[in-house]
């Protein structure tokens, strides 16, 4: 099949090559090492093209790209390398355009794209700057010092470097986003306390559990005793069917993290989800998710990333019961470590395709500069994990835990939403189940919030707006089609 013919149909949507997009480009890292190939090799894939490298011997040593200090003449982009370049305020403020550059980038954008995406920028901190739960907290974060959280930095590197491509090149790769779409928005909701009263069906006693979870589980259980006999209503926490009411009424379909462990199981905590996907009511609203095509993923527990074969038992658990392939996890607590490498490694060898779980927990922002899907890099192992990491800009906590406001949150959600769609990325947002749709007092302002994102989202025909699974598969065929352009 000629390349120019080759159209792909992914979830409905078109995505085509012609031979506008396709051209043989060299490039040449003056000083090469597996991590600058990494980042050369992420921002070609999300411009969408194919590039060669150009040799060192005499026949193929022309090169259209050069990375490094001691270019030759013919090159007809060059980008300086220097290792303390990381923010470029010109670009950031917008006073330097592809316009302005002869052939010279004097910024190194390689270098300063790798420091956000591997989050060295947030090397050597203490464990003071991170809280009880190994998450880093917001104000000791390089993001919060440097006042840059709500820049999507990565983004902004990669978008000019595209300029750079199309004006001096005239090269134009494969759109990231289908036909018509700017940028993406996946929904997804954590399902954590589905069930108020589930802390009340659970055993009384459990083996291996310290004095303090005993503790803490009875005054949860005293808790849901009191609701009960106040007559909370039970369901008003199940919201399952409105919230897919609500979106399917705009086209859209969210991703439903679920824990396939409790707090029971013998690896269990006291920040574990109390209910059990094992009984009916669970089958019957895995039955109805899977029918009305949204997706289920795994919410993996507390403590699922100190075991490998844990965290895969809980994914084969969910599955079986679900019956439903599990492809993406999302941990709860934003629980992975402070060692988040070893467990991002660990997504890839339980089989997971995509992670949804770096974020900052205390403030909404985007945690490594980048609102765009990547593979984590491996230093140990000197490649990338082949698992998406599928970068969250909000949840719902973030928003609400500091203003009750709903008027304050739509505002400050339009205004991330609308620098996501500027910088054609990605944001994830994490609403929790309970807190989806409008029928119980305790989040009554946060269920409004999201159905009217939802509206807000519905008005803009230029967001694509769908779960995660969707936008992993995606991102998956898309990659086949760059991997059949020729270099
Ligand atoms: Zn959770």
């Amino acid at each position: 099949m000629r390349i120019d013919t080759l159209i792909v149909e992914i979830t409905e949507k078109r995505c085509m090559l012609n031979e506008e997009m396709y051209s043989p480009l060299k490039y040449k890292i003056e000083n090469e090492s597996p991590l600058k190939q990494y980042v050369f090799d992420f921002v070609f894939n999300i411009i969408g093209i194919r590039v060669g490298k150009a040799g060192f011997s005499s026949e193929n040593n022309q090169s259209d790209i050069y990375y490094g200090n001691n270019p030759s003449e013919d090159c007809k982009i060059v980008i300086l390398e220097k290792v303390t370049d990381i923010i470029w305020k010109q670009l950031l403020e917008g006073k330097i355009s592809e316009n302005d550059i002869s052939r010279t980038v004097k910024f190194d954008i390689v270098n300063a794209i790798s420091n956000f995406i591997t989050d060295e920028v947030n090397e050597n901190l203490s464990d003071d700057d991170y809280d009880t739960h190994e998450r880093l907290i917001f104000n000791r974060s390089f993001q919060s010092r440097a006042n840059i959280a709500n820049i999507p930095i990565v983004n902004q590197y990669v978008n000019f470097f595209r300029a750079l491509l199309e004006s001096k090149l005239s090269i134009k790769g494969i759109p990231l986003w289908p036909q018509g779409k700017k940028c993406a928005i996946g929904l997804s909701h954590d399902v954590d306390i589905p069930d108020r009263y589930a802390i009340l069906k659970s055993p009384l006693f459990c083996k291996n559990k310290d004095l303090k979870w005993y503790l803490l589980t009875s005054l949860k259980k005293a808790k849901a005793i009191t609701e009960y006999i106040g007559g909370k209503n039970p369901d008003d926490f199940w919201l399952f069917e409105d919230v897919m009411r609500e979106e399917k009424k705009y086209g859209f379909r969210s991703t439903f993290f679920f824990a396939s462990i409790n707090r029971f199981d013998k690896w269990g905590t006291i920040y574990d989800a109390a209910y059990n996907i094992d009984s009916p009511k669970f089958i019957g609203v895995f039955q109805n998710i899977i029918d009305r095509g949204f997706e289920i993923g795994l919410h993996a527990s507390y403590n699922a990333y100190l075991n490998e074969d844990y965290l895969a038992f809980q994914k084969a658990r969910l599955e079986k019961i679900a019956g439903v392939k599990a492809v993406g996890l999302r941990h709860h607590h934003w629980h992975i470590g402070k060692d988040q490498l070893r467990t991002l490694k660990m997504h890839e060898q339980a089989g997971f395709e995509y992670d949804s779980s770096i974020a900052f927990n205390d403030h909404i922002g985007f945690r490594r500069n980048i609102v765009l899907p990547y593979h984590p890099w491996d230093p140990i192992k000197q490649s990338m994990i082949n698992v998406f990491q599928l970068p969250v800009f909000c949840m719902d906590g973030s928003l609400f835990y500091y203003s009750e406001e709903k008027l304050d949150t739509i505002e400050k959600l339009k205004y991330y939403i609308g620098t996501i769609k500027q910088s054609r990325g990605l944001g994830v947002i994490d609403w929790h189940i309970r807190t989806s749709f409008p029928k119980n007092s305790e989040y009554l302002n946060w269920g409004k919030a999201y159905v009217e994102l939802l509206e807000f989202l519905s008005d803009d025909s230029e967001i694509w707006v769908t779960n995660l699974g969707e936008i992993n598969s995606w991102l998956r065929k898309r990659n086949m089609l760059i991997s059949q352009m020729n270099v």
